[in-house]
């Protein structure tokens, strides 16, 4: 007997019939007698929705009742889950976040879960073999209302839900049947991994592999906890993400990430002088706008150089306004914009000890013709930045390099 948490996601719950699916596989591993908690997204489209109702109502809608509205899909689905679950003679109650209740820091809108209270879940488990049904995506903050999670936040709900009651696994059922060597969209060779790190899903999830939230994978890290991402359309193992001591043979490379959503500025002879790169990036950090790689030319005579970062496409004009507000300050003579680049990424634990990882993704991708823009390397990751017409090439390419393509 396990005690297990099993998070479902919007398309697993996209309408009642997805809903029935979903309640017969809960009978089915109640039925052996585990001890389960569910998580439920909103039924798929649910958010967006409701995400646009409050843009439409207002542009600089308060964030405290923002979470009031975008809450509500969850709750819905949560309730109709367990309402089912009772119809099949599973005894099944539903929880919101606040009853529980979840706590979380008072950033409306993407706030963090700090304390999960389990004693009442837990007596339930015990006394009545109920299968607890909760509203992900939903918290309780300090100031007494309702917070939400950020987007895609009730994968963190499901792991910060299986941390607090110590479940022996926490599944993640999606539309997907597990985490692959690349974007099988684009890969066709792409593998399904039977295993990955922690390390590297945080790599593969803040690269646009958009499985996780980032978030329930940093949680997961922190508490050791084993999370498994699976199929709820088919009856298959999916991906466990674990500790790197549980991957017996670790491959150098376990799989190639990319992300389209990436836009390039450079700034063009600016004074080579200290403090530059912090008049920079300073008014852009003021503005909340993250930066992701960046690189400074080397100056030639020592007065003039050039500095070249990316942004997320969305953030491009908002950058490129703080950067000509300032131009007074920082003394370029142009600024460049490029947003038809794409970052493509190889990741694996395995390449701190090996030399060499990253000399082939350097020759093979010259060898295809492609021209590498910016640099950046972390000690499992080397992204490059190519153009994005490229993009599929350079993928295709690597991952046969790494000896990753399926036979
Ligand atoms: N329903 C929320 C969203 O779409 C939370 C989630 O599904 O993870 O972002
Ligand atoms: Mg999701």
């Amino acid at each position: 007997m396990a005690r297990l948490v099993l998070k479902f996601g919007g398309t697993s719950v996209a309408d009642l019939e997805r809903l029935e699916r979903v309640a017969r596989r809960i009978k089915a591993e109640w039925g052996q007698g585990h001890e389960l908690a569910v998580i439920v997204s909103a039924m798929a489209g649910q958010t967006n929705y409701l995400v646009n109702l409050v843009r439409s109502a207002s542009a600089l809608a308060d964030l405290r009742e923002y979470d009031v509205v975008v809450s509500s899909g969850e709750q819905v689905t949560s309730g109709l889950l367990a309402i089912i679950l009772q119809r099949l003679g599973v005894p099944a109650r539903s929880w919101m976040g606040w009853q529980l209740p979840v706590r979380t820091t008072v950033q409306h809108g993407s706030a963090r879960v700090e304390a999960i209270e389990t004693a009442e879940l837990r007596r339930r488990f015990k006394e009545e073999r109920q299968v607890a049904v909760l509203a992900g995506f939903q918290g309780l903050a300090d100031d007494g209302r309702t917070t939400t999670l950020g987007r895609g936040g009730s994968d963190t709900s499901a792991v910060a839900l299986a941390a607090a009651i110590e479940a022996d696994r926490c599944d993640i059922y999606t539309d997907v049947d597990g985490i692959y060597t690349s974007d099988p969209r684009i890969v066709a060779k792409a593998r399904k991994l039977e295993r990955i790190t922690y390390e590297e899903m945080l790599e593969m999830a803040s690269l646009g592999a958009k499985v996780l939230q980032t978030r329930s994978v940093e949680l997961a890290m922190k508490h050791r906890l084993c999370v498994q991402v699976r199929s709820s359309f088919e009856d298959r193992p999916g991906t466990l993400v674990v500790d790197e001591e549980e991957i017996v043979e670790q491959a150098v490379v376990s799989g190639i990430a990319h992300s389209l959503d990436e836009a390039k500025v450079t700034l063009t002879r600016i004074p080579d002088r200290p403090g530059i790169a912090a008049a920079i990036f300073g008014p852009l950090a003021d503005a909340a706008i993250n930066i992701d790689m960046i690189v400074q030319n080397i100056s030639l005579d020592g007065e003039i150089t050039d500095m070249t970062f990316t942004v997320s496409r969305g953030e491009l004009d908002r950058a490129l306004m703080v950067l000509e507000k300032n131009r007074d300050t920082l003394r370029y003579e142009s600024l460049e914009r490029d947003d038809k680049v794409a970052k493509v990424s190889v990741v694996g634990v395995g390449m701190c000890s090996h030399a060499g990882v990253a000399q082939k993704m350097f020759t093979t991708l010259a060898e295809k013709g492609i021209n590498i823009q910016v640099i950046t390397t972390s000690e499992i990751k080397i992204s490059v930045l190519v153009a994005e017409d490229y993009l599929e090439l350079a993928l295709r390419a690597l991952h046969s390099a790494y000896g990753l393509d399926a036979d």
